[in-house]
């Protein structure tokens, strides 16, 4: 370790990216790692705060890049194509320090019910970092949550998903699947010490329209997970889904990979006010999947071999308490769409039984400080999906290590979850010597091309090459280092530097 690094890592500031991290990932210092073709080293600063690295390099929302300071100057850096080129192209220099970050057995026992992001993450802390013995009760055939029944195969390969989940079973975690938890008093009643309630928000919301229950008309969650558990359906030529946020992407995007020739997302605003990501909106309208906005679904009828979805067209009204512009009936002006299959995507709430004597919001999801994640239950915790109601992956495994950290607490421990991976700071802390200037885009990431990816189910994003990662990498201004090192000739001159 240099004392150059040990003072510059004591004056850095913390960038937007980091600070917008969810989970609080140290991005300026695995940028700096991935500049100087350290992609081992890059991954472990990662995994020092997130259990699933590969797996957010593939689906993170990429808060990182929405705050990143060159945002404004030229483009975002591709910040999270960076973390999966540190982990498409590592090794396993984590395991270094390992064996030194595992700790002793306490004697104590934690049940966590569900396996996604947030009950996998509480588990990965609890048993390795913090020495209890934990059971992840899963009600599903396989482990992973929505890694694993909602995101699709063509964005997240599921051998990644099983090496990391693999990972997290290492110490201490036994993952139980097909086992639904139907009573928390059983679980106390069985001499757990403490229980972890990661049960998502599985529960789709209804349409209340007539036709609903039709064959033919299907959630789009509940279709995602039969076809991402390896059941291929037949959901015939003219697939519409009905939403306008990401889950109903991933349902366009995966009917067309069934057959279906032509599938459109059927929305009641229009484009600017989709909650879908807009990459994601990209991606699906270059594979061919078609947009009708301003239309509402009234009804779906049989009408011979086929459905006819019956639509209300719409204008944009006033803006609502979301801040977007409410979508009011146009008197007398409806339409028609025939249709094979009809995908809803209007939304998931949490479905926790009422039996288990947490305290629920209106909403179904459960009342809990989204800090010290305690239920009015003593002994009970919640994180991830079923106190936030549907958010992201990050915001879940973020939720997950609060919860680590409070039960190891209530379990008498000292709730220091942290752990050191990567080596101690060395010269990837320094500003770098090759930044590119002002007006150099991010490298674009290869994918696969669009006529034969819609008939696999492969991945769509190839990832960076070794040299384009450092190329891209180099796009980092490294404003973490501005107290250090002042602020580099790229930034304009005169503009104001918010810290
Ligand atoms: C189709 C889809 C695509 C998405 N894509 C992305 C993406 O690309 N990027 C991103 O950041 N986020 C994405 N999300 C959101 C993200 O997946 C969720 O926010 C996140 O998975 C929530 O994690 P969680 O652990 O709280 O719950 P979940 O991942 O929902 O896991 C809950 C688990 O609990 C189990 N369970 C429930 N009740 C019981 C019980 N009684 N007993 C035992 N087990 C039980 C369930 O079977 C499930 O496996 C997506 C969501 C969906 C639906």
């Amino acid at each position: 370790m240099t004392t150059k690094a040990v003072s510059a890592n004591a004056k850095r500031l913390i960038a937007p990216c980091m600070r917008d991290c969810p989970a609080g990932i140290d991005v300026p210092r695995y940028i700096g790692y991935v500049q100087k073709g350290q992609f081992a080293e890059a991954e472990a600063v990662v995994r020092e705060k997130n259990p699933f690295p590969a797996i957010c390099s593939h689906v993170c929302y990429r808060h990182c890049e929405v705050a990143c300071r060159r945002a404004s100057m030229d483009g975002t850096v591709s910040i999270n194509a960076l973390k999966r080129a540190a982990c498409d192209l590592r090794s396993e220099m984590f395991r270094d320090n390992w064996e030194a970050t595992i700790a002793p057995s306490t004697g104590k026992r934690v049940a966590v019910v569900g396996s996604g992001p947030a009950g996998l993450t509480v588990a990965y802390y609890l048993g390795k970092r913090c020495g209890h013995q934990v059971t992840v009760f899963e009600a599903l055939s396989q482990a992973g949550g929505q890694f694993r029944i909602g995101i699709p195969v063509y964005r997240l390969p599921r051998e990644i998903l099983d090496e990391q989940i693999a990972v997290v079973t290492e110490t201490r975690v036994e993952i139980k699947t097909n086992h639904r938890v139907e009573s928390l008093d059983k679980l106390f009643q069985e001499g757990f010490d403490a229980i972890f309630i990661g049960a998502g928000a599985l529960r789709p919301q209804q349409m209340g329209i007539e036709g609903e229950d039709l064959p033919g008309v299907m959630e789009c969650v509940d279709f995602l997970q039969e076809v991402n558990l390896g059941n291929n359906l037949d959901v015939g030529q003219r697939v519409a889904i009905i939403g306008g946020g990401n889950v109903a992407i991933d349902g366009a995007r995966t009917a067309l990979r069934l057959g279906a020739k032509e599938v459109t997302i059927v929305y009641r605003r229009t484009r600017q006010e989709m909650p879908a990501t807009a990459d994601e909106v990209q991606a699906a309208e270059k594979e061919g999947v078609k947009f009708q906005f301003l239309v509402s679904p009234m009804g779906v009828y049989r009408d011979g071999d086929h459905l006819r979805l019956h639509l209300q067209c719409m204008e944009l009204g006033e803006p609502d308490d979301s801040g977007r512009r409410r979508p009011v009936p146009i008197k007398g002006k409806e339409t028609d769409l025939p249709i094979n299959t009809l995908l809803v995507a209007i939304g998931q709430v949490a479905d926790v039984a009422k039996s288990w004597g947490i305290d629920l919001n209106r909403n179904g999801t459960i009342q809990g400080d989204n800090k010290s994640m305690a239920t009015n239950r003593a002994g009970v915790f919640a994180g991830g999906d079923v106190i936030t109601g549907p958010s992201n992956v990050t915001e879940a495994i973020a939720a997950g290590r609060r919860s680590a950290s409070a039960m190891d607490r209530y379990l008498g421990g000292d709730g220091d979850i942290e752990e050191t991976l990567a080596p101690p700071p060395g010269d990837e802390m320094d500003m770098p010597s090759k930044l590119h200037p002002l007006g150099v885009k991010a490298f674009p990431v290869a994918e696969l091309d669009v006529k034969e990816r819609i008939h696999t189910f492969d991945e769509v994003e190839r990832g960076y090459t070794r040299d384009e990662a450092i190329q891209e990498a180099r796009r980092c201004i490294r404003c973490d280092m501005w107290r250090i090192n002042g602020i580099p000739s790229v930034w304009p001159k005169g503009k104001k530097v918010i810290a």
